[in-house]
């Protein structure tokens, strides 16, 4: 692994929640502020093939990704307040036939939940549940 590698391989373990690659860049700057953009994408692209991280979904229209080191198909449940993700058990090991899928046959789903963790659920007013935007 190369210093800028393990840089932003830290930095990742320093997020510790789901984060998109301008979280990322920001933290690895802070650690090491000649690290470039591209760098970053191309380490979070070598760490989604090792399974070091996971795509989760999105934020802000930017790929959201977490640092993943349960094994198996399983889920994730994302906190739009605090990024918190936690991982889930597969609720859909048994697929019950879908409306329209006639001859279809299903070998793989993605799904991510989004939501407020139980700390960001009871520190947020009901008037600011919606995600941001
Ligand atoms: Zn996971
Ligand atoms: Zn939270
Ligand atoms: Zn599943």
């Amino acid at each position: 692994m190369t210093a800028p590698r393990r840089v932003i391989a830290s930095a990742v373990d320093r997020l510790g929640r789901a984060f998109t690659i301008d979280d990322l860049v920001a933290e690895v700057r802070a650690l090491a502020p000649s690290v470039g953009i591209a760098t970053v994408y191309r380490a979070v692209a070598a760490m989604e093939a090792a399974h070091a991280v996971e795509r989760v979904g999105t934020r802000d229209e930017s790929a959201l990704y977490v640092r993943c080191t349960a094994d198996g198909h399983h889920h994730h449940l994302v906190c739009t307040g605090c990024g918190l993700v936690a991982h889930a058990t597969c609720p859909l090991d048994d697929v019950p036939p879908l409306h329209g899928t006639e001859g279809f046959v299903v070998t793989a789903h993605e799904l991510t939940l989004y939501g407020l963790c139980a700390g960001c659920a009871t520190e947020v007013s009901p008037a600011s549940e919606l995600p941001r935007s």
